[in-house]
C-alpha cells in the first residue's frame, strides 16, 4: 500500500474516526455498489451487523448515527455537523431510510441496526451490510473493517476508498512510480541521504507524482486552516459535551483566562504549556462534540498535531500570521512519520491500545516539530522515536464508550511530551539506540499482548472504574 499525507490528514466530524467515519464511508460504499449492482429499485430492505468494539463502543462514539448518514449517502468530509441531528431525528421519526437519498425502505435500529459482541476474523472493528428484495431474499451482503484513521478495507483486505476519493489521482493505492518511495524509518533516512532531501521534501516530491505542486499546497493549507477553525470553535464553545456524564467544556474558560491576563504569562516561563494544553483540549472537545475535526492520524488523537502546530505558529514564529512553508513542513514531516506507523503497525486503538492514537499522534509531531526547529533528518528520526518510546503500553479505556475521559486531557499531554520528544532531539547529534522502527515493532507487539478490555471495548481500566453520573 502507498498512503498519501491526505490519507493521514482526512477533514471530517467527530467523535470518531475508526467508529464514525470509517463506518460511514463503509455504509456509503455498500449504498453505492447496491446502486451499481442490483440498483436501488431491486432493494426492499437493509441490516447492520456492528461486530466486537463497534458493537461495544459505537452508541458512544456514534457509529449508529454514522451508519445511517452513509446510508443516505452523506460523507465525513461534506456534512454538516449542524445537520446531523435532523437528519437522524427524521430517520427515527419516519421510520425509514433514503438510500443515498433516493430509495426509502424501512429502518428502525432496534429492528435493522444489530449489535454483536462478537468479532469478525480480520479486526475488532468490523461492519456487515446486508439487503433484501420485495420477498425478503438476501440480494446483497458486504462486510468491511474500519481499521483506524477513517481507513476501511473490505474482506479481501483490499482498501475501500470513499466514493470521491477514488476519482481523485493520488489517493492510496497508486504506489507505482513514486520517485522516493519508503516503507520504514531506515529506508526514509536512506532516501534523505541518498538525495540530500528532507523528510517532508521527499513527501512533497511523492506528492507530486500524484497532484501538481500547487495543488499539495492547497490541500496542506485547507487542513492547516480546518485544524485552526477547530481550535477557534473550541475556544469559543461553552456548556457540556453529549452523553450522560455531562462532561463540562473547559476550553472555552481557559481561554478567556489566559487571553485576559496576558502578565501572568511573564511571571509564570511556563505559560506557554497552558496555551499548548488549550489547543489540544479544545480541538478534542469540539471532536467529542461531533465538530469538524481533522483525522491527525485519528479522531480520538485530533488535539496532538494542531496543539505542537499551533506553538510553532504562535509562540516559535513570534507571531500569529502563519509562514506557509513552515506548516507544509510540519505537515509532510508528520504525514511522512504517520505513513510508517500505518505500514508497519496500527493507527487503531481497538487493535493496540491509545499507544496508536494519541501515541502515534505525539511521535508524528515531535518529529515535525524537530523538522520546523531546523534538525536532521537523523533529529526528526529521533524525535519522532523519543514520542513513542514513552507512550508505550498506553491503553484504551474511554469512560462511557464516549471520546472524552480520558482522551481530551490525553491528546494535551501527548501534545506537551510532542514538543519534549522533540527539544531532547535536537539538543542530540541524532544518534541513538532505540531506532524508530524498532520503538514501532515493539508497539505493535505490546498492543498484540495487551488485553481486549484495554482496547476501546470500554471493559477495563478507567471505563471501569469511573462511575457515570
Ligand atoms: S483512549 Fe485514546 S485510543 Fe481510546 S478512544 Fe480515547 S483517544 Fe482514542
Amino acid at each position: 500500500m502507498s498512503v498519501s499525507v491526505f490519507d493521514l490528514f482526512k477533514i471530517g466530524i467527530g467523535p470518531s474516526s475508526s467508529h464514525t467515519v470509517g463506518p460511514m464511508i463503509a455504509a456509503r460504499q455498500f449504498a453505492c455498489q447496491l446502486q451499481a449492482g442490483p440498483g436501488l429499485a431491486a432493494v426492499h430492505g437493509v441490516t447492520v451487523e456492528l461486530f466486537g468494539s463497534l458493537s461495544a463502543t459505537g452508541v458512544g462514539h456514534g457509529t449508529d448515527k454514522a451508519v445511517l448518514l452513509g446510508l443516505a449517502g452523506h460523507e465525513p468530509d461534506k456534512i454538516d455537523p449542524d445537520q446531523i441531528e435532523p437528519a437522524i431525528a427524521a430517520i427515527r421519526a419516519g421510520k425509514t431510510l433514503a438510500l443515498l437519498g433516493e430509495r426509502t425502505v424501512p429502518f428502525t435500529e432496534k429492528e435493522h441496526l444489530l449489535f454483536r459482541r462478537k468479532s469478525l476474523p480480520l479486526h475488532p472493528n468490523g461492519l456487515c451490510f446486508h439487503a433484501y428484495d420485495a420477498e425478503g431474499t438476501e440480494i446483497a451482503q458486504r462486510e468491511f473493517y474500519s481499521v483506524g484513521g477513517g481507513f476501511v478495507i473490505d474482506a479481501s483486505g483490499e482498501r475501500v476508498l470513499n466514493q470521491a476519493a477514488t476519482a481523485q489521482p493520488g489517493s492510496a493505492g497508486h504506489q507505482q512510480g513514486l520517485p522516493h518511495p519508503f516503507h520504514t524509518g531506515a529506508e526514509l533516512l536512506a532516501q534523505c541521504r541518498a538525495t540530500g532531501l528532507t523528510p517532508a521534501q521527499v513527501m512533497a516530491a511523492n506528492e507530486e507524482h500524484w497532484r501538481s505542486a500547487a495543488e499539495v499546497q492547497r490541500q496542506l493549507m485547507a487542513i492547516w486552516h480546518t485544524m485552526a477553525g477547530a481550535v477557534r470553535r473550541g475556544c469559543a464553545s461553552t456548556g457540556h459535551l453529549p452523553g450522560p456524564m455531562q462532561v463540562r467544556r473547559r476550553a472555552a474558560e481557559l481561554h478567556h483566562k489566559l487571553s485576559s491576563a496576558p502578565e501572568a504569562a511573564l511571571r509564570d516561563p511556563l505559560s506557554m504549556l497552558d496555551w499548548v494544553n488549550l489547543y489540544a483540549m479544545a480541538v478534542n472537545e469540539e471532536n467529542a462534540a461531533g465538530g469538524r475535526v481533522v483525522t491527525a492520524p485519528t479522531n480520538g488523537a485530533a488535539g496532538v498535531i494542531p496543539a505542537v502546530l499551533h506553538y510553532y505558529v504562535n509562540f516559535l514564529q513570534g507571531n500569529c500570521k502563519a509562514d506557509e512553508d513552515g506548516i507544509a513542513t510540519f505537515l509532510l514531516t508528520a504525514g511522512a512519520i504517520g505513513i510508517i506507523y500505518k505500514e508497519n503497525a496500527s493507527l487503531s486503538g481497538a487493535e493496540v491500545g491509545c499507544q496508536g492514537e494519541v501515541g502515534v499522534a505525539c511521535s508524528m509531531a515531535a518529529g515535525a516539530l524537530a523538522a520546523v526547529m531546523g534538525g536532521t533528518p537523523e533529529q526528526i528520526e529521533n524525535a519522532a522515536e523519543i514520542g513513542m518510546e514513552h507512550n508505550l503500553g498506553m491503553t484504551c479505556d474511554p469512560v462511557g464508550g464516549l471520546v472524552q475521559i480520558p482522551c481530551i486531557e490525553r491528546n494535551a499531554m501527548g501534545a506537551i511530551k510532542a514538543i519534549n520528544a522533540a527539544r531532547m532531539a535536537l539538543r542530540g547529534d541524532g544518534q541513538h539506540v532505540v531506532s524508530l522502527d524498532k520503538v514501532i515493532k515493539t508497539m505493535m507487539q505490546t498492543g498484540a499482548d495487551m488485553k481486549v478490555k484495554y482496547k476501546e471495548t470500554s471493559r477495563g481500566g478507567l471505563a471501569v472504574n469511573v462511575v457515570e453520573c
